[in-house]
């Protein structure tokens, strides 16, 4: 079977669908497909941290109406170190502040919004490989959700699909990307309990990082610094409060009952190229973070806002220039994000082989962060998110 449309987008996480809901105001047609099915797209666990400027377009563009009122404004976080909690105030420094609302949530919201616009959205459906990657009619190899081979020509191929993405091999060759891996992921829960703090806690101790956060009234989100081998399954419930009360002194935590736990790795890549003629990157697919600085999502979404304006030109007023240029464009605000990503990592965990002078040194760094206000507004413009651009230059 084949199918024609003018943008055929792989993947239906955040960067899949916010384009194609954007595409479709500029009123240009999309398929997104995507591997999971509704269900387990709406239910997976991943980010939660929203810059200002991606709850702006979710809320302007009518993606979302949930994010402002179901959303929590967060205007600051806490640096923990030396068992002294230090507050970065957002609103002060830079006049802006972040959201807690979780990534699913945002998810099923752009879902609602995108059946309700009578979407082509095709869920169980998995790309294979993209062919003709070179020519302006690259099409799509997938199988449906009965397992029949079908394929989508489009005008542009977008590989929205994730880190793991199968799009990029027709971009870049099998890897192709800048890469770096981190001795240390994150060991991550969820929790029944009320939240333990208002605001989220990064706390750097002698024991390793942890971070505090919250997700609704009654759960919660914590993570602490672990081996990347680590097992999720070796520790008991005990264990793991042991483990988190040690990593933030000063605060006790409010304790429940452990309903999830995973390990995450920690990578920075990016993609040595985001486009090949009409195929293009997008998202996790062309770049991922560590989590350290909440930026995964944000980043996906400022992709997808530049390159929103990049295919209207193309497809139309026929005019190649601003997807000549997008490539170039995304890359400073991706460049921008991976330092401030391994920044904020290298500042906040403990190396496994850290030296007495490493230690020390750290805490050198963390003070000259909290106590500049240079240093907090650096952090904060960072942290809420730098302007987005909406036109590519
Ligand atoms: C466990 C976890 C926790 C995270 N926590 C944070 C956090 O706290 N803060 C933060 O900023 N970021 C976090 N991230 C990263 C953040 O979730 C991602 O940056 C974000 O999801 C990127 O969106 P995306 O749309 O580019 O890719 P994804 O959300 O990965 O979406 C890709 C979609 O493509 C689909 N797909 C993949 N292959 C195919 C195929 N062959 N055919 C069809 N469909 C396919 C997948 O099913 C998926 O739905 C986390 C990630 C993980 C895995």
């Amino acid at each position: 079977m084949l199918e024609r449309t003018r943008v055929a987008i792989v993947g239906a996480g955040p960067a899949g669908l916010l384009l194609s809901h954007l595409l479709d105001k500029v009123g240009i047609d999309s398929i997104v497909i995507d591997s999971r099915t509704r269900e387990q797209v709406e239910t997976t666990i991943r980010a939660g941290i929203l810059e200002q400027g991606t709850v702006e377009v979710l809320s302007e563009t009518g993606a979302s109406d949930r994010v402002l009122t179901a959303g929590h404004k967060h205007e600051g976080i806490e640096l923990r170190f030396g068992g002294v909690g230090h507050r970065i105030d957002f609103t002060d420094t830079v006049g802006r502040a972040v959201w807690l609302y979780p990534q699913h949530e945002v998810l099923k919201d752009l879902i609602a919004s995108r059946v309700a616009a009578g979407q082509d959205l095709r869920f169980g459906w998995t790309a294979q490989r993209v062919e003709e990657a070179g020519s302006d009619r690259p099409r799509v190899l997938a199988s449906d959700a009965e397992g029949n081979q079908v394929e989508i020509a489009a005008d542009v191929v977008v590989g929205a699909d994730g880190s793991r993405s199968v799009v990029r091999e027709a971009v870049t060759g099998t890897f192709g990307g800048y890469f770096t891996e981190y001795p240390f992921a994150w060991f991550g829960i969820l929790c029944e309990a009320p939240p333990s703090a208002e605001e989220l806690i990064y706390s750097n101790s002698p024991h390793g990082f942890a971070l505090i956060s919250q997700r609704s009234p009654g759960v919660q989100r914590m993570y602490f610094q672990c081996d990347p081998d680590a097992d999720v399954e070796a520790y008991s419930e005990a264990q793991l409060w042991e483990i988190l009360q040690s990593r933030v002194p000063g605060t006790t935590l409010n304790e429940g009952r452990i309903f999830q736990r995973d390990v995450l790795r920690f990578r920075s890549f990016v993609a040595h190229e985001m486009r090949r003629n009409r195929v293009v990157l997008v998202g996790d697919a062309a770049h991922t973070v560590p989590p350290t600085g909440a930026k995964g999502m944000n980043l996906a979404v400022a992709d997808v806002v530049l390159l929103t304006e990049a295919l209207r030109a193309l497809l139309l007023d026929n005019d190649e220039t601003p997807l000549d240029a997008f490539p170039e464009a995304a890359a400073k605000r991706i460049w921008k994000a991976q330092h401030f990503s391994w920044w904020m990592t290298s500042m906040l965990h403990l190396q496994p082989a850290a030296s007495d002078f490493e230690r020390r040194r750290q805490i050198g760094e963390l003070r000259s962060v909290v106590e500049s206000r240079a240093g907090r507004t650096f952090l904060a413009e960072a942290y809420t998110g730098w302007p987005l651009e909406t036109g590519v230059k």
